[in-house]
């Protein structure tokens, strides 16, 4: 870090450390073929806060120039850069979520709050059931499956909307904070050809790829198992938000109430990507928990298997209210799923879902830069 910058603190700040293995990198440069890292850190001399905020999260935490690295631990120069990155990434979900109350609250123990949080979810919406008169456990099953008996669409659509509006406005938030601390203008984020590189990178996670030889996570030896668990939980994610978009039209524009049929569009892409989002997070939280400690931040692990265990509860509790739509327990299945959804999204954006956005938009820079000429203070 350098040191007039008003915001090191010493050996304690990760950006320190962070700043300090950089300049070793970037003297060495082995690494160069490994991800989008390391031919960014090349066209930079100097370091700072905002570019190692970049850097920290172009990394996809594979740890592959940790196990290649012959200054890594235990030799003196102690570098490891996956962790280190890991250490100001997680620093940069606190510096850009919004509001930051609700991140540091989220930071000091994520795997607790958001469980205390879907529990309290449920218990309000239970509540506001009884209220309205209507009961959680049918006395006489309806063979249809309707759920609007229990509660009412526009109670439903009321409480999911505004959690949506809110939680697209901190994510949008986070992003403008990440973008401006790039120095980057948002006009620059929407130039085409920077776009479309970065999308295609994202929608394939191609740097998880590892040039089709895989990615060394949870450890050394290579694999695509990652990359796959990632596939599953995106796209089973996106597939259920399709759902939801598909019932919404159904029901607004041509006036088509749910309960749908099973082999209907909206139950068939819930349906699928409700199996996506069981097997990649049950995937991705097996990966967690057999991850090289070395690599990691353990700091983190809670903000991450809370994140983890939300998708999977959400899927869970919405293929078990499909399931179960023409029992008696129909009206107890749709609470849980509703506050398990509830607390899913408003505790996106202070965990690793931002993960996705700043790396994204790390992505888009990335690509920016490689479309202008290499700096002359660069090394080459
Ligand atoms: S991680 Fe190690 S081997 Fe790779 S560029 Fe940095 S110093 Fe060199
Ligand atoms: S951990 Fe992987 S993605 Fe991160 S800098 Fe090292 S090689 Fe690149």
């Amino acid at each position: 870090m350098h040191v007039d910058d008003p915001t090191a603190d010493g050996a304690n700040d990760p950006l320190v450390n962070g700043e300090r293995i950089m300049r070793i990198c970037n003297a060495c440069r082995y690494c160069e073929g490994y991800c989008a890292v390391f031919p960014a850190m090349e066209r930079r001399l100097q370091f700072t806060r905002s570019d190692l905020n970049y850097l920290a999260n172009l990394c996809h935490d594979c740890g592959e120039c940790y196990y290649a690295c012959q200054y890594s631990p235990p030799h003196e120069f102690n570098v490891n850069v996956p962790k280190s990155f890991a250490e100001i990434r997680a620093r940069t979900y606190r510096q850009y979520a919004w509001p930051a109350p609700l991140a540091a609250m989220f930071a000091r123990n994520g795997l607790a709050v958001s469980l205390v949080l879907a529990l309290m979810l449920v218990l309000a919406l239970s509540a506001a059931t009884l209220v309205l008169g209507k009961d959680l456990v049918a006395a006489t099953p309806d063979p249809a499956g309707d759920f609007y008996r229990f509660m009412p669409h526009r109670v439903m659509a009321g409480v999911l909307g505004g959690v949506f509006l809110f939680v697209a406005l901190a994510l949008a938030m986070g992003f403008i904070r990440f973008w401006r601390d790039m120095g980057e203008s948002l006009s620059e984020f929407t130039r085409p050809d920077a776009l479309r590189r970065a999308l295609g990178d994202v929608l394939t996670l191609k740097y998880l790829d590892g040039k089709g030889a895989g990615c060394t996570y949870p450890d050394e030896r290579r694999s695509q198992a990652r990359r796959w668990f990632h596939h599953l939980t995106f796209y089973g994610f996106a597939l259920c938000f399709a759902a939801t978009v598909v019932g919404t039209i159904y029901h607004y524009a041509f006036g088509w109430k749910a309960p749908y049929g099973y082999l209907s569009l909206p139950v068939v892409l819930g349906t699928s990507g409700g199996v996506g989002l069981l097997i990649g997070p049950a995937g991705l939280l097996w990966l967690k928990l057999r991850s090289d400690p070395q690599t990691s931040d353990p700091g983190q692990l809670g903000m991450d298997v809370a994140f983890i265990a939300l998708l999977f509860a959400t899927s869970l509790s919405g293929l078990a209210l499909l399931a179960l739509r023409d029992s008696s327990v129909c009206g107890l299945l749709l609470v849980v799923h509703l506050g398990v959804v509830s607390a899913l999204f408003l505790t996106l954006p202070y965990g690793k879902a931002v993960h996705g956005i700043y790396r994204s938009a790390a992505l888009v820079r990335c690509a920016l830069e490689k479309s202008q000429p290499m700096p002359d203070a660069g090394l080459d």
